[in-house]
């Protein structure tokens, strides 16, 4: 008979799901920095990246609140956005949109992420995994953060350029 599953299965999926995402982010972030031409979207970039690398690491240490070993559990979304993310790459490779293209595909991957912390920290606390609600947050508060930077770089600067049809 199999098992029956509760929340607590069901937080560890997803906690599985977005370690595998975040370690997927972390290999594409570089390329996409490298891509980037504008230097301020290099630089947020460059940014998040560093950011990321704490995102894994607090995920190590949601696992070991709950006696759990850190392991990842392919996750379907996150390939797809990124590869919509090379596909952009590819099809703008030189052209004056490439960037708000880039802009936009690295906005979807911090909503997705922002879908999952919140659900995964609304979870820890009806679980009553007090230290996992705090690292899940200290996350959740960064890809919120970037995603409000990454708005702004459109607003003020990608977007225009790109609309101006003049190369970097
Ligand atoms: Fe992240
Ligand atoms: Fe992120």
């Amino acid at each position: 008979m199999s098992k029956e599953k509760a929340l607590k299965d069901l937080f560890l999926d997803t906690l599985k799901d977005i370690y595998f995402a975040e370690k997927k982010i972390l290999s594409a972030l570089p390329k996409m920095a490298k891509a980037a031409q504008s230097s301020k979207l290099k630089a947020a970039f460059e940014k998040h990246l560093t950011e990321t690398d704490g995102h894994v690491e607090r995920l190590d240490q949601v696992f070991a609140s709950i006696d759990e070993t850190p392991r990842g559990k392919t996750c379907d979304a996150i390939m797809g956005i990124i590869d919509e993310g090379k596909e952009v790459m590819g099809d703008y490779k030189g052209m004056p949109a490439l960037d708000a293209g880039l802009l936009a595909a690295a906005q979807s991957v911090e909503h997705y992420e922002i879908a999952r912390y919140g659900t995964l920290k609304t979870w820890a606390n009806e679980l009553g995994y007090r230290d996992a609600v705090k690292l899940l947050d200290a996350t959740l508060k960064e890809e919120k953060a970037t995603d409000s930077a990454l708005s702004q770089l459109a607003e003020t600067e990608v977007n225009h350029h790109a609309e101006t049809a003049k190369a970097a």
